[in-house]
């Protein structure tokens, strides 16, 4: 590897070459500082992980992450994942079994010491939504409870709030938690909210802007170069809706395969055609915003419009609600809505080759040597400005 990254230096490499760059080029790096930060840490970082309420998606995406992976990351890297409900067995040690907690406290303790006893916590990752009450019966409700404090039941709610007041850095991970997702759509009957909003209704105050990594479920490589990011005490570079700059910038439909087809107005009628854009039948890549076709999934191999499905709007602050759904209705008229006008969005792809070009110049800036291999943002093809249909 060529000259170690300065903290400038990665904030300057995940603003300019999106985090696919990031993630292949700098692997390494990116374990150091997973590895710096555990040091000074005097050996663990302490990350409580918080399900609320959700499928678990995001955990099992986290399953899929490569560079590192959850297990370099938890057992190499000094991670010390105190509370993580979905992966903790007897016989696997997530930290707390190292931390001297027994398998009878498997369930809550050390979640009732980091929320209310003296366990620290260096990062709270928050799964799935907050839920403050049902709306239509008056009632508080007693939702996502984990056990009971004095007598009390401890819902998701409350933990949440401890939680997050304690915590160095708060990540909201997937789009429940970041915007509400699927439990605050249309017809939400149990006061579902993100957790930004969730916080701002209890007055809870964090020590740093909450972050947002929206997706159905989230990018695993996203995330953890976002916990690597802060872990170096870098706020990372946030957009109007709290989310990364690096990852949610250039819109899906900017380096999209099939965007050659959209530029000669080849559009597919059925989604088992191969190559023909999804614009007709729904695809909602030309309203979201993220480096999905850039970074891909899956250690850089597919994603949805590759894939076979089209572009589902998962990232989208309104998703599932409209103008991400209608799924099947396609995206021209919510396009004028939300005051983008597709047929431009293809030049955004023409200033990704001036990032492209800045990578280059930052890796010369960095030591890689002359005739190291390089590898770039995956831009799946030479998008025209053009747009024709
Ligand atoms: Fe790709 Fe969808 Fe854009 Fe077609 S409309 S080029 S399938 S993102």
């Amino acid at each position: 590897m060529g000259a170690e990254l300065t903290r400038r230096d990665f904030l300057k490499l995940c603003a300019l070459l999106g985090v696919g760059a990031v993630v292949t080029l700098y692997s390494s790096e990116i374990k150091r500082v997973f590895s710096q930060v555990a040091e000074q840490s005097g050996g663990k970082i302490h990350l409580i992980w918080l399900n609320l309420a959700s499928d678990t998606g995001c955990t099992i995406s986290m399953l899929q992450a490569s560079n590192p992976d959850l297990i370099e990351a938890v057992e190499e890297l000094g991670i010390s994942a105190d509370f993580w409900k979905a992966l903790m067995t007897p016989d696997y040690d997530l930290g707390w079994v190292t931390a001297g907690y027994t398998q009878e406290d498997l369930s809550q303790v050390p979640l009732f010491n980091a929320a209310f006893g003296n366990a620290p916590v260096d990062v709270l990752v928050v799964e799935g939504t907050p839920q403050l009450g049902t709306p239509r019966g008056n009632t508080q409700g007693y939702f996502c409870t984990t056990g009971k404090l004095n007598g009390t039941p401890v819902t998701g709610y409350d933990l949440l709030q401890k939680l997050a007041a304690k915590a160095s850095y708060v990540v909201a991970v997937g789009q429940c938690s970041s915007f509400g997702g699927i439990p605050a759509a249309s017809g939400n009957l149990t006061g579902a909210v993100s957790v930004s909003d969730a916080l701002k209704q209890a007055s809870v105050s964090t020590k740093h802007q909450i972050i947002n990594l929206p997706g159905c479920p989230a990018n695993p490589d996203w995330t953890l170069v976002t916990l690597a990011t802060v872990l170096q005490g870098i706020d990372p570079d946030l957009d109007g809706q709290g989310r990364p700059k690096a990852f949610f910038t250039s819109y899906i439909h900017d380096n999209c395969p099939r965007r050659d087809a959209y530029n000669r107005g080849q559009m597919a009628k059925t989604f088992d055609d191969p190559v023909g854009c999804f614009w007709d039948l729904g695809c909602k890549g030309p309203i979201t915003q993220s480096s999905c076709a850039i970074t891909k999934w899956n250690g850089g191999t597919g994603f949805c419009t590759l894939a076979g499905p089209m572009c589902w709007g998962c990232m989208h602050p309104n998703f599932p609600d409209p103008p991400t759904s209608a799924f099947y209705a396609p995206v021209a008229d919510t396009a004028t809505i939300l005051g983008v006008n597709v047929d431009e969005v293809g030049e955004v792809a023409i200033a990704g080759t001036a990032g492209i070009l800045a990578v280059h110049a930052i890796r010369r800036s960095l030591g890689k040597k002359e005739g190291e291999p390089e590898k770039e943002n995956a831009t799946s093809s030479e998008p025209s400005s053009e747009a024709t249909h």
